[in-house]
């Protein structure tokens, strides 16, 4: 079983590192590929390029068995949508393979509103991990497409190539890629919520307003 959970990570930090592991073994697969997607253009300009983004995450896997990084979608030309994404996944996996794709319930929202998004289900399964805010509203379509798709675990993601949805409540770290930058911009130390590795490249390239010279 193949599994992508994708993002921004500007930066990569310890909240996404530890989600992939719950990941890992709650999906029970020997690997999570980390998908970094291009940011929209109205982004801060303080903010990281895809390539510098890339290599942090990079950093951050390299020391951690069973986390990978797929860069398929800052090497496509283009805005990076996950309909392709996985089209172009299931043409290499072949029809067999179970392909799951990970969103958190913020993004799950507006499932409706992505491109292409009834392509989706038959091209992978959907992981849903509960994060904080609000419930789905129980009339859209996200939570109609739940209850017809609905599994209640993992092995029966094993079983099957792609559309079934699974719900998982994973403890999350609050730690959010804004909350580090603002505290590099502000001249804060953001250590213990990155790894190590990461927060020396970033001084290193100066990112995110980081001072290369600053000794914490
Ligand atoms: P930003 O603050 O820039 O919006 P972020 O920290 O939310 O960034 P993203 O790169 O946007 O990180 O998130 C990638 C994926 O990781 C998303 O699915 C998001 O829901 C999830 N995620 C973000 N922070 C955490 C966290 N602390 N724990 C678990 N999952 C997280």
């Amino acid at each position: 079983m193949h599994v992508i959970y994708g993002g921004t990570f500007d930066p990569v930090h310890h909240g996404h590192l530890r989600l992939a592991i719950e990941l890992k073994e709650r999906l029970d697969v020997p690997e999570i590929s980390l998908v970094p997607c291009h940011i929209p253009p109205h982004r801060g300009s303080t903010d990281a390029t895809s390539a510098q983004r890339l290599k942090l995450l990079k950093l951050a896997v390299a020391e951690e068995i069973g986390l990978v990084v797929d860069d398929r979608e800052l090497t496509r030309k283009g805005a990076s949508y996950t309909a392709d994404t996985l089209r172009q996944l299931r043409e290499q996996l072949g029809a067999q393979e179970p392909l799951v794709m990970v969103v958190g319930t913020d993004a799950f929202a507006g499932f409706d509103r992505w491109r292409e998004w009834e392509r989706i289900p038959q091209l992978a399964h959907v992981v849903v991990v509960k994060r904080p805010g609000p419930e789905l509203d129980p009339q859209g379509v996200p939570a109609r497409l739940l209850r017809d798709r609905r599994v209640s675990s993992a092995d029966q993601l094993h079983r099957a190539p792609c559309g079934y949805i699974l719900e998982l409540n994973p403890p999350l770290l609050d730690i959010s890629a804004t909350g580090i930058r603002e505290r590099i911009v502000s001249g804060r130390s953001p250590r213990y919520l990155l790894p190590d590795s990461v927060w020396r490249e970033i001084r290193c390239l100066g990112l995110y307003g980081a001072c290369p010279d600053g000794n914490f």
